[in-house]
């Protein structure tokens, strides 16, 4: 029908042309929340679950299934979901095992990311979900606790946070599996550059993609890479709860994903080189860095990741410095960036004491090894001659 008027021109013209057969080389943003199915019979498939399709953009999004895809293949995984954090792939991943499993239990890594530690010592509590807290390189504790508690989940980090402590991933599933419970891998640190847990029997692995996978910092996402039949499971409670990823965020995060290797490879370099000068500085009292030979678990971190190198994250304590000594080192540095973050293009310091292990008890912080002189530090992809020379000025300043 032949249309006229300003009003309706100005809200149908131009749009709904038709398809070109003329492919975009790169995945496009689609943000429209709504879809138009070829026939009202096609809908009511979609709708009744007998084919795919799109129909509303808390259900699937063709940007945010580009990014799915590419993190499912990176990962060595079947398939994958995106959420808007990190955290909300951590709880995704934590709710999806107690619900399938009917247990009450989690078994965690002590030192896991702050509001990691937070939604199970709080969150999960409150709903009587009860979770034991262990020193996951103490295998046997490990195996206590699965072994008494039967959780539903046994829950590490690849490499801890700020410490570097390697998990046993393959012994860990043993460990995890023996007592029906599934493990969950927070891969962030490492990304599948270095390790693909799923292949050395992990259940989920899931990704802060706000660091190394899009890489820039200026994008905030998660995913969760599992089983065909684990993410529909995740799929349809994600669909109830609703922390999805927007197709802009999964666009910038799958044009970060592009570069992964090439930045990884860098940082990589660049994390051996800084952790080794650091090493051999006399006002440095000590250095995490699963590089270094003096790393208790230098091997099994050899053995894990192959020869691609130890990634980009480290953390280092200065001789004797209290929190006013480490407040003027980082209010000195010129290059590295004292910012809540990382996995970025550029080195960023954050001082885990106030930041993200806040949320812990300052007693469990001592006893975790996370003491006042602690900073964490993400090697960015700059010249490392750089870097070492603005540790080098900053350390001279206090
Ligand atoms: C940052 C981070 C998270 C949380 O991710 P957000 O994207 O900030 O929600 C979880 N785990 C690890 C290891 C992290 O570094």
């Amino acid at each position: 029908m032949p249309i006229k008027s300003i009003y309706t021109l100005a809200v149908h013209a131009g749009e709904r042309g038709p398809i070109s057969p003329f492919r975009p080389v790169t995945t496009s943003i689609h943000p429209s929340v709504g879809y138009l199915a070829p026939s009202m019979e096609d809908l009511d498939a979609v709708f009744g679950g007998e084919r795919e399709g799109y129909v509303y953009q808390r259900y699937a999004n063709p940007t945010v299934n580009a990014f799915e895809q590419a993190v499912a293949a990176l990962e060595g995984g079947e398939a994958a979901v995106a959420y808007a954090s990190g955290m909300a792939a951590v709880h995704g991943a934590l709710l999806s095992a107690l619900m399938t499993s009917g247990r009450r239990a989690l078994v965690s890594a002590s030192d896991v990311y702050g509001a990691t530690y937070a939604v199970q010592a709080g969150l999960l509590s409150q709903l009587e979900v009860q979770t034991t807290f262990v020193d996951i390189t103490d295998l046997n504790a490990v195996a206590e606790a699965v072994s008494a508690t039967k959780p539903a989940a046994l829950i590490c980090e690849i490499l801890s946070n700020p410490l570097l402590k390697v998990a046993d991933v393959p012994r860990l599933a043993e460990i995890a599996h023996s007592a029906g419970a599934a493990l969950i891998v927070d891969n962030t640190f490492a990304t599948p550059y270095l390790f693909r847990p799923l292949e050395h029997g992990a259940d989920y692995v899931l990704h802060s993609a706000t660091k190394y996978l899009a890489g820039h910092g200026d994008v905030l996402a998660g995913v969760i890479v599992c089983s065909a039949e684990r993410a529909r499971d995740l799929r349809a409670r994600q669909i109830l709860l609703g922390a999805n990823l927007g197709p802009q965020e999964a666009w910038l995060a799958l044009r970060g994903l592009k570069t992964l290797a090439l930045r990884l490879r860098q940082q990589c370099a660049n994390g051996q080189v800084v952790a080794e000068w650091l090493a051999a500085e006399p006002r440095v009292a000590q250095v995490h860095y699963p590089g270094l030979a003096t790393h208790p678990q230098h091997e099994l971190a050899g053995r894990l990741f192959g020869s691609r190198g130890y990634g980009g994250m480290m953390s280092f304590a200065l001789a004797g410095a209290r929190r006013a000594d480490i407040f003027r080192f980082m209010e000195a540095l010129e290059l590295v960036l004292p910012a809540t973050t990382l996995g970025d293009v550029h080195s960023l310091m954050l001082y885990p004491a106030h930041s993200s292990h806040r949320a812990l008890p300052p007693e469990m912080r001592e006893a975790l090894g996370i003491g006042e002189g602690l900073v964490r530090l993400s090697v960015g992809i700059e010249d490392a001659d750089d870097i070492l020379q603005d540790l080098k000025q900053a350390m001279e300043k206090i």
